[in-house]
């Protein structure tokens, strides 16, 4: 559903994307990982259509990244994305389908779809972290997309709560949805279908994590990011 072609992205003098090419398939979950600094981000935008590139091209369901047709059947939740703390978790929803003109059933759609049913009617601000991430997550699955790219969801929550988070993932990848998440933590790229490993703006590895534990021989996912990295 995703095709990267010699994508580079200088920001300055430096490269901070280097020729990345690869292709992702519909309804995995694409796990982008790597050290902080290396790309991650600048290539999820590249993905969304939110970051000029210097060469190369972005193609998503078969359009170019960021046309106008393909931004509805995209959705994005950006790194440490941003909800309003004093409007309850319905509000926040409501908000941002009014922008993209859609219903209430559509609102109330991706309430449940996220288990935040219970908590709708309450602020934001009296959730705790993995509620929030949720409502950030609701509100990327707006309108349905297709396509899925979620930029460290899971930062700053616990064990359990990441856990959630990724069975939630999960179900949505049963549904088609091609979803690409990026993270710090090594565990987490267990549950993912596909590893694509970044450093320094280059692709390093894609692989499954089955192949990754093989290839390096490591016991531990951990154990494996660094005899990578
Ligand atoms: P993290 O894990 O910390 O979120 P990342 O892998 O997402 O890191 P990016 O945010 O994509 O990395 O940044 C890649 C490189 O681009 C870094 O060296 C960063 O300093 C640089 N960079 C990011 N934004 C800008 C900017 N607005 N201007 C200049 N350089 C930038
Ligand atoms: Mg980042």
């Amino acid at each position: 559903c995703i095709d990267v072609q010699d994508l580079s992205v200088k920001r300055g003098k430096s490269l901070v994307l280097d020729q990345l090419s690869f292709q992702l398939e519909a309804g995995k979950i694409i796990g982008l990982l790597g050290p902080s600094g290396s790309g991650k981000s600048t290539l999820l935008r590249s993905i969304v259509g939110n970051q000029i590139i210097t060469s190369g091209s972005v193609t998503a369901l078969g359009q170019s990244a960021g046309s106008k047709s393909l931004r509805r059947k995209v959705g994005y939740m950006t790194q440490a994305a941003s909800v309003y703390d004093d409007l309850t978790v319905r509000q926040n929803i409501t908000y941002f389908a009014n922008i993209l003109g859609l219903s209430t059933d559509e609102v109330n759609r991706v309430i449940q779809g996220t288990d935040l049913a219970e908590q709708a009617s309450r602020l934001v601000i009296d959730l705790s972290g993995g509620q929030r991430n949720r409502v950030s997550l609701a509100i990327a699955l707006l309108g349905n997309p297709e396509i899925v790219i979620l930029d460290e969801p899971t930062v700053g929550l616990d064990p359990v709560l990441r856990a959630d988070l990724w069975d939630l993932f999960a179900r949505l990848a049963s549904t088609g949805i091609c979803l690409v998440v990026s993270s710090h933590v090594m565990d987490e790229a267990m549950r993912c279908d596909q590893i694509l490993l970044l450093r320094e703006g280059k692709i390093l590895a894609q692989l499954s994590p089955f192949e990754l534990m093989k290839r390096t021989g490591a016991t531990d996912p951990e154990g494996a990011f660094l005899k990578l990295i």
